[in-house]
């Protein structure tokens, strides 16, 4: 068997065009063009990266970006005062703390001091609890990119045996969180496991549905899945390989290929969902603002 390749930046682009055109009649009906922040402290090249990313498709999008570069030697105080002045600015419907934030600040208290109702991360206590909930304000960014994935792929998850590798804030919670809800993309048995998981890949192998988030590369190999398995990939690792850089999973992908019935590449699968996704909350954002 050759697996399936769910293409994640080609549904990345359909859906960024529905976002395009929704935006387009948010704006034309009220006036309000939504406005997305994108705060980034220090130089790290790979965050660099990302934020630019966002940038390009905020504008695509047809909404405001405001960027807001800092040094690297920014105080906890003086990013706070930061969030502050975003948080009062109506202009502004959705702010990101781009993560991870140098070691010196204080990241949970900046996160914490996001306005929930701006807090298109889905990072913030209060949108936590909403999502636990099923009762979401935002969703949260590549949890929900990878549920779109797998229903816009007619892949069914009612019923299956889903494991999440990894318990991170960001993927693996919250990934478990909107699998295990009633509905289209949910009503799945759940587990997740982490780094004290015993007999990892006897777990792994009882998988319908496997979701990697773990940030090691190529750790997940072909004897850790049930052959049909669907596998997805969320690592994004940047290696050194035959003198050139490059990005690759957390799965083996050439191994795993073979026996999954469908998989998604890195890079193209997970990665332009994030960002498509919030892009949707930016908008939704914007609407409650509204309303
Ligand atoms: P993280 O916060 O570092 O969490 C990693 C998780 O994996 C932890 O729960 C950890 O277990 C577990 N883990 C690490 N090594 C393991 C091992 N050998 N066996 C079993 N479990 C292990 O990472 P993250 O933020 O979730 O990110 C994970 C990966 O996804 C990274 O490559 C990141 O770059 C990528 N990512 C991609 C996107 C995207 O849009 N494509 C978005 C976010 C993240 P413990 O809890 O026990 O330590």
């Amino acid at each position: 068997m050759t697996a399936k390749i769910l293409d994640g930046k080609a549904l990345a682009a359909v859906l960024r065009e529905e976002i395009r055109q929704q935006t387009e009649r948010f704006t034309a009906g009220t006036g309000i063009q939504p406005g997305l922040a994108v705060v980034l402290v220090g130089d790290d090249p790979a965050s660099g990266v990302y934020v630019r990313n966002k940038e390009t498709a905020t504008i695509k999008a047809g909404m405001k970006s405001v960027m807001k570069r800092l040094p690297a030697e920014t105080t906890t105080e003086e990013l706070l005062a930061l969030v502050g002045e975003l948080n009062a600015d109506a202009s502004i419907h959705g702010i990101l703390v781009q993560l991870p934030l140098p070691r010196h600040i204080d990241e949970r208290r900046i996160l914490d001091a996001i306005d929930p109702r701006k807090d298109v991360d889905a990072f913030h206590p209060e949108n936590v609890g909403l999502i636990a909930q099923g009762r979401p304000r935002f969703l949260p960014c590549t949890p929900y990119g990878i549920q779109q994935l797998l229903i816009r792929s007619g892949i069914e998850t009612a019923g299956k045996n889903v494991v999440v590798l990894g318990r991170s804030n960001i993927v693996g919670k919250p990934m478990a969180l909107l699998l295990m809800q009633k509905g289209p993309g949910g009503d799945a048995t759940v587990t997740v496991c982490h780094s004290r998981t015993a007999n990892l890949n006897e777990v792994t192998r009882g998988a319908d549905i496997l979701i990697v988030a773990i940030g090691v590369p190529r750790f997940l190999k072909a004897d850790g899945v049930k052959p049909g398995a669907v596998v997805i990939d969320v690592g994004m690792n940047r290696i050194e390989e035959d003198g050139k850089a490059r990005f690759v999973g957390d799965v083996d992908f050439d191994a795993v290929e073979k026996i999954a019935s469908a998989i998604t590449p890195v890079p193209g699968g997970v990665g332009p969902l994030t960002v498509t996704m919030l892009l949707n909350n930016a908008l939704t954002a914007a609407r409650n603002a509204a309303s």
